[in-house]
């Protein structure tokens, strides 16, 4: 009761220059099917969806993650983190080279 939801454009909000939360593209992801255990980790929790499990199997008999759009990987990483057999992991692109550190505009 008489709290508003914020989010509305409106004065006395300072307009900030962040940059939005889902960055598509500038990065590759890179697949180790064979260390993979299919858990689907890595698809899930990539935020630019990037990654589908594969209709195929690796040689444990799990389906590994493969790229479904190969425009939208950011780099970010996070797959490589929630993925608990270190199967997958991505890297920022900057002028056509992997770049895992220094990100500036
Ligand atoms: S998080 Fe790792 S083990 Fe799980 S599906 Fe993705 S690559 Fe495979
Ligand atoms: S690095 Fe991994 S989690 Fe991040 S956008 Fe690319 S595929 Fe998705």
């Amino acid at each position: 009761m008489g709290s508003e939801p914020s989010g509305a454009s409106g004065e006395g909000t300072e307009p900030t220059d962040q940059p939005p939360r889902r960055r598509k593209g500038k990065g590759r992801v890179y697949i180790l099917a064979e260390r993979c255990k299919g858990c689907g980790y890595c698809v899930e929790f990539c935020p630019s969806d990037a990654l589908a499990l594969a209709q195929g199997f690796n040689k444990k008999g799990y389906h590994p993650p493969e790229v479904a759009d190969s425009e939208a990987c950011n780099g970010c990483d996070l797959c490589g983190m929630y993925c608990p057999d270190f199967a997958i992991y991505g890297v920022r692109i900057k002028g056509g080279q992997d770049k895992t550190a220094d990100e500036d505009e």
